[in-house]
């Protein structure tokens, strides 16, 4: 395993990969989700990247950037054993040197959910994307469910800048209680790690509540909310049901709808989601 620190010396060793080249684009401290998508491209490619950079221009000013957890040398050793080929580790001046001046802004399905509560997230997700895409040049690049807004605006990049690479979804992986694997779960307390379960129980709801026919948006919602309800150290920031791929609420829900929520344990904000089909 190879691990490259400058754009210059990952081009160059690009160009000795055997085809097809998978890319898995990461902000480290790796778990298990991480670790399903890069066994997702090994599968699939006889070559796979692994970028790990966390991405100062997708953190607000009040965001969690300088306490971002890190931990290099233990992801370097799950991503040896997991047989990737080149980890691709660039220092941010690397990525965003003096005099840096260029963004990419994908419209609509930015401006609901994450986006409404993140303002200029996403074009911080955009613009690192595309430069890792130009960059490292894949023929796919695995992006996590867990973050379905991040698939359906880089699905859109791609078709509207005429990309040339596929985008290949891999489901969320869950702790055994239910709760979505994520970096930042690190930051709960154990009172708000026993909580914490409640964002993908309100999710099973919506899902119980559809398959027996509620097609109601708002009693959807207002179930979902009651639930959270039951959990003191839970804030809801906002939950929604929205079509799967523009994103926009539904009051009449139909397939597939993208039912999403994000949750503050103290300052600690998880997002989940559930897809309806
Ligand atoms: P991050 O390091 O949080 O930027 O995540 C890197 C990639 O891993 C993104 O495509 C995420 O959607 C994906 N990911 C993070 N957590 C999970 C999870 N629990 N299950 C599946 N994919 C995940």
């Amino acid at each position: 395993m190879q691990v490259i620190e400058t754009i210059a010396a990952i081009k160059e060793a690009r160009r000795r990969l055997a085809a097809p080249v998978g890319l898995v684009p990461t902000m480290g401290y790796l778990h298990q989700g991480h670790l399903n998508l890069v066994k997702e491209a090994r599968t699939h490619n006889a070559a796979v990247v692994v970028s790990i950079f966390v991405n100062p221009t997708q953190f607000g000013p009040q965001e969690d950037l300088s306490q971002y957890p890190r931990s290099v040398p233990c992801d370097l050793t799950q991503l040896k054993n997991e047989r990737t080929d080149i980890v691709f580790l660039p220092p941010v001046a690397e990525m965003y040197p003096p005099g840096f001046n260029s963004w990419v802004d994908v419209e609509g399905v930015t401006e609901f959910l994450e986006g409404a509560a993140r303002p200029s997230h996403f074009r911080g997700v955009a613009t690192v994307v595309n430069k890792l895409f130009n960059i490292i040049q894949p023929d796919s690049a695995y992006f996590g469910q867990k973050d379905a807004q991040q698939v359906v605006v880089i699905k859109k990049m791609v078709t509207d800048l005429n990309m040339n690479l596929e985008i290949v979804t891999v489901a969320t992986t869950r702790e055994p209680d239910g709760l979505a694997m994520s970096s930042r779960n690190v930051y709960l307390s154990p009172d708000e790690r026993r909580a914490a379960p409640v964002l993908f129980r309100s999710l099973q709801r919506a899902r119980q509540l559809y398959l027996e026919g509620n097609r109601d948006g708002a009693s959807m919602l207002r179930e979902m909310t009651a639930l959270l309800g039951h959990e003191p150290l839970a804030t809801v920031d906002y939950i929604s049901i929205a079509n799967a791929v523009t994103l926009e609420e539904m009051t009449a829900v139909a397939a597939p709808a993208l039912v999403s929520l994000a949750v503050r344990f103290g300052k600690t904000r998880l997002i989940d989601n559930i897809i309806l089909e």
